[in-house]
């Protein structure tokens, strides 16, 4: 049995894949052609982030029977038609909850703090602590887009703040909401009372430019964005724009409309803190997301046996 591995994976669960099959590892985002030849004759590929498996790669595939994600994200994996071709496609969504959860906490308190550019500004010798506004966290309104698991983690970490909490997700009911001290609402209403707008929706074709010019300007001038589900998601241009005008607050990304941002507009403006897409990148989270794939994968493998 033969697996591949992309763009990094756990030391530890490599060791165990490495005492029971045989792997190639190779850290890299391989080249188009590399995958292609690459993907022949194993049975499982193991991707990252920025692998693209498409129509071509999966057909090209002799024995392949999982296509597994590290981490959560499958918008570059063709998998309704690697399903029709009985290739299962799994992915590690739990693993990494905590620390995208820990990070949209770093982005509103930094954003709302100003926090980087308060640092950037004592690195320059100067010392003017009137040229910043600040805002606490206390008493705002949280608004999320997407209500799945990592806003869920939010809620529960933020308990102490003294905070309340809106979202909009069609697809979670009003009584599970409820239960968390969450209050179910439309997108307008959301962007319209929020102080904080966090978006956590996959990158889907109704998703794609879901935060657009229209929406950016119903929110309040002193409420921040914060970006740690998709680049795509939101309109970059209409957001860079709304910042440079400062109509909105400031804004918080993990996640860019291209990755690294090349936006120079984007990349001047004072006005937002910007992480390198680490929102599930600490240890504890490698450690576990790796874990909670070699499960599925063996359960695959074992269930096709
Ligand atoms: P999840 O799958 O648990 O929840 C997604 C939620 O979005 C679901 O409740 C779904 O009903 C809702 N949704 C789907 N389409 C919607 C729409 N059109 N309008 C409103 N809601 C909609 O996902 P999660 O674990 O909470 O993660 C959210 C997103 O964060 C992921 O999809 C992923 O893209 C991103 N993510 C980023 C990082 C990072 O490193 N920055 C790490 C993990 C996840």
């Amino acid at each position: 049995m033969k697996i591949l591995v992309y763009e990094g994976f756990h030391e530890d669960a490599l060791e165990v894949l490495r005492g029971k099959y045989e792997v190639i590892y190779d850290p890299r985002v391989p080249e188009k052609e590399e995958l292609l030849s690459a993907i022949e004759d194993c049975d499982v590929i193991i991707v990252r982030t920025y692998t693209t498996i498409d129509r071509e790669v999966i057909d090209r595939a002799k024995k392949l029977k999982v296509i597994a994600r590290y981490g959560v994200g499958l918008e570059r994996i063709d998998c309704e038609y690697a399903r029709k071709k009985g290739i299962e496609v799994v992915n590690s969504p739990l693993g990494n909850v905590d620390s995208v959860a820990e990070l949209v906490i770093f982005h509103m308190l930094s954003t709302l703090r100003r926090l980087v550019e308060a640092d950037r500004s004592v690195r320059r010798r100067e010392w003017d602590r009137k040229k910043f506004e600040f805002y606490e966290l206390k008493g705002k309104l949280i608004g999320f887009i997407g209500f799945g698991n990592i806003p869920r983690a939010i809620v529960r970490k933020l308990s102490g703040f003294e905070v309340n909490f809106v979202a909009y997700d069609p697809y979670v009911d009003e009584e599970t909401m409820k239960a968390m001290n969450v209050k179910k609402v439309e997108l307008d209403e959301l962007l319209s009372t929020a102080d904080v707008v966090s978006v956590h929706v996959p990158l889907t074709q109704e998703t794609h430019h879901m935060i657009g010019r229209r929406e950016l300007e119903m929110m309040k001038p002193t409420a921040v964005l914060i970006n740690t589900a998709r680049g795509k998601v939101v309109d970059e241009d209409a957001l860079v724009e709304a910042l440079e005008q400062g109509r909105i607050f400031g804004a918080g990304l993990d996640v860019y409309y291209e990755e690294p941002p090349t936006n120079r507009r984007l990349l001047n403006l004072p006005n937002v803190v910007l992480t390198p897409h680490i929102g599930g990148m600490t240890k504890e989270a490698n450690r576990r997301m790796a874990f909670e794939l070699v499960e599925k994968i063996e359960k695959v493998l074992s269930s096709k046996n």
